[in-house]
């Protein structure tokens, strides 16, 4: 069983180009080295002549799930490399109706938990890079679903969550919690990349595309900045599988893993605890519906 990254880069390529000589794929979606060494990025292969652009290191995190849905209404069949998070992923937007697995096929790799590229960037070359946060706290970092898998499972890490940032959040007065969210929102810039690379933002049409419709603004500013990243929370509570990618892709450094983990925190006291993703059978808090839902208008 292949285990290091070498062994595992190089059976990844093997099946690449054994699903594209097949035609069992017309695509296959994996990682390949960024321009610098901490960036791995996603890559479209569509050629079994260009496998070898694949790679497996300690900066594959980015989600490769989300990819997808772009290919729901083609012809195209997609093979996606998956770690755990991917694999949440997928079975999310499964259940989101937003990819279908018949034009998919998913091959599980188990992950070690990636290095913090966001880190990486600021410290001296060759120094010891840390875990990305929301690796430090993964407890699926195997694969929860897949078609093929690469590689032994490897054991978790971390067994429950650690709320005790969100709490010492929720120790504050009003004020104090409205001055801490206003200095984070104040640095963002509306870039949407939090937006744009979330596998459970997977709206056809997002509000904040929707200027006309009233809700909100264009505007750079505090509160509408604000609106954003209180209704983008909303918007995926129940849904988040705390991937992390939002807050890693952030140019504006605005702790949203923060925000998101609160809502976490909070559907769990209401709810029950509930893991996102982890199959597609249990129904996701505030996005399930059912015929048979109390409402009287109906
Ligand atoms: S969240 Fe888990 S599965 Fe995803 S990259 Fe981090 S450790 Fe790996
Ligand atoms: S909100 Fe962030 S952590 Fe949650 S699924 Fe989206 S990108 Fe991942
Ligand atoms: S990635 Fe950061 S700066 Fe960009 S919209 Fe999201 S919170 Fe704002």
């Amino acid at each position: 069983m292949p285990n290091t990254f070498a062994e595992i880069q190089n059976e990844m390529r093997n099946i690449a180009k054994e699903l594209l000589e097949s035609g069992e794929a017309t695509m296959v979606i994996g990682w390949e080295k960024g321009a610098l060494p901490y960036q791995s990025t996603p890559v479209m292969i569509r050629s079994a002549e260009d496998v070898d652009k694949l790679i497996w290191d300690e900066y594959c995190q980015q989600n490769l799930s989300t990819y997808l849905i772009d290919y729901i209404y083609t012809d195209e069949k997609v093979a996606i490399f998956a770690k755990g998070c991917d694999t949440r992923a997928y079975n999310r937007l499964i259940q989101d109706n937003r990819i279908k697995a018949e034009k998919s096929i998913v091959i599980g790799v188990p992950c070690l938990g990636m290095k913090n590229a966001r880190e990486a960037a600021k410290l001296p070359e060759g120094a010891e890079v840390p875990m990305a946060n929301a690796c430090k706290e993964c407890r699926y970092p195997n694969p929860v679903t897949f078609d093929r898998k690469i590689g032994e499972d490897v054991t978790p890490w971390c067994t429950e969550r650690d709320f005790s940032d969100v709490e010492a959040i929720e120790a504050l007065s009003a004020d104090e919690k409205y001055a801490f969210w206003q200095s984070q929102y104040t640095k963002c810039i509306r870039c949407y990349a939090c937006r744009n690379i979330c596998p459970a933002c997977n709206c056809t049409s997002c509000i904040f595309d929707q200027s006309a419709s009233g809700w909100c603004s264009k505007d750079v500013n505090a509160s509408e900045n604000q609106f954003y990243g209180v209704t983008r929370a909303f918007h995926v509570a129940g849904r988040c599988i705390e991937c992390g990618q939002c807050e890693m892709v952030c140019p504006s450094e605005v702790p949203i893993m923060l925000m998101n983990k609160k809502f976490i925190k909070d559907i769990d006291s209401l709810f029950g605890a509930h893991e996102a993703g982890i199959d597609i059978d249990t129904p996701a808090p505030l996005s399930h519906f059912s015929v048979s839902d109390p409402e009287e208008f109906m």
